[in-house]
């Protein structure tokens, strides 16, 4: 492979809710992508791509590729993947290679990351997302960056191929801390209108009322907004988004807090009712799941 094919291809591992539709911006984009994911049956979604090559495994993904982006569950599997597979794609990409995490993981564990791979002249970055499935197809992402400027400077081309807003926070973790503490505040506001809504319903108030009154008022927040009538009070419950990658996110913003010594009572009273919902509610389930749960409660 040439160096200007090189530039131009990309591996992405992770093809699942948001990396499909990311890695089909990146293609878009005029970006080829050597793809991989652990679910085979995914390859058949991008037959139709002339610049999608799918790879029976990460370490064929990554060969004679400089940049390598990981859309995957969380830090346990990032960590998997880096350094404990066999073999281990940390050794098998090319010095001077840069990794690209855009999977929600645990801030520290992507400083430790960044260490690590810089001792072995690889560079890393944390780019998570917020934005969801739908703005993952429209390329209209929010992307929150941690890492040395000039490898984030070296990304930002992939990454507005995939976002809207792109915003270098900090060093490396910092993408991710920013990225748990956010749906934090996402997944707290989401049990607040849950709550109010189900209240509201109990004394004989049309939901849907409530919910147009919070959007013209101050209990306005992203859930009244975009997710009460088109995910919750249809009875859809299909954003896209998980209960248990919300649990997961609230684990990683929870353990943040205790780890950097602030106060997080109200953070926990919030997780501890997320696990109990993830804990009854079928596996797979989504987020806004939520509401049927606080309602049934
Ligand atoms: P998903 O479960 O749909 O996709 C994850 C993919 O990773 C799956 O296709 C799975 O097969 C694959 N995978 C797991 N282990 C693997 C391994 N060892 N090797 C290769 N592939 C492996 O999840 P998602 O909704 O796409 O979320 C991905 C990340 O983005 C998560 O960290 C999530 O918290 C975050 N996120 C999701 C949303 C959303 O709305 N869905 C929004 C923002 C951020």
């Amino acid at each position: 492979m040439n160096s200007s094919q090189s530039k131009a291809t990309v591996a992405f591992i992770g093809l699942g809710q948001m990396g499909a539709p990311m890695a089909r911006n990146l293609m878009r984009a005029g970006y080829t992508v050597r793809g991989h994911d652990r679910d085979v049956r995914i390859a058949a979604q991008f037959s139709d791509c002339q610049d999608f090559i799918w790879c029976d495994s990460a370490a064929i993904a990554v060969q004679g590729v400089e940049r390598l982006i990981l859309m995957l569950p969380d830090s346990r599997v990032v960590d998997a993947v880096l350094w404990h597979g066999e073999p281990a794609l940390s050794a098998l990409m090319a010095p001077g290679a840069l990794v690209i995490d855009m999977s929600s993981s645990d801030p520290i564990h992507s400083r430790e990351n960044a260490q690590k791979l810089k001792m072995i002249s690889r560079g890393f970055i944390d780019a998570p997302v917020s934005g969801g499935v739908k703005k993952a197809e429209a390329g209209t992402l929010t992307i929150m960056i941690g890492g040395d400027a000039d490898l984030v400077e070296r990304a930002q081309p992939l990454l507005q191929a995939m976002g809207k807003t792109t915003t270098h926070v900090g060093d490396a973790g910092a993408g991710h801390a920013v990225k748990a503490l956010n749906n934090y505040v996402s997944a707290a506001g989401l049990l607040a209108v849950c709550e109010a809504l189900s209240a509201a319903e109990k004394f004989g108030i049309d939901p849907h009322l409530v919910n147009q009154v919070f959007n013209a008022s101050t209990g306005k927040n992203n859930t009244t907004e975009n997710k009460v009538e088109a995910f919750m009070l249809n009875g859809a419950f299909n954003s896209g988004f998980s209960l248990a990658l919300m649990k997961k996110d609230l684990e990683t913003a929870n353990r943040f807090m205790g780890q950097v010594k602030s106060m997080r009572e109200f953070s926990s009273q919030c997780l501890g009712i997320w696990k109990a919902a993830d804990d009854v509610l079928d596996k797979g389930s989504d987020h806004t799941v939520m509401l049927r749960y606080i309602r049934d409660a």
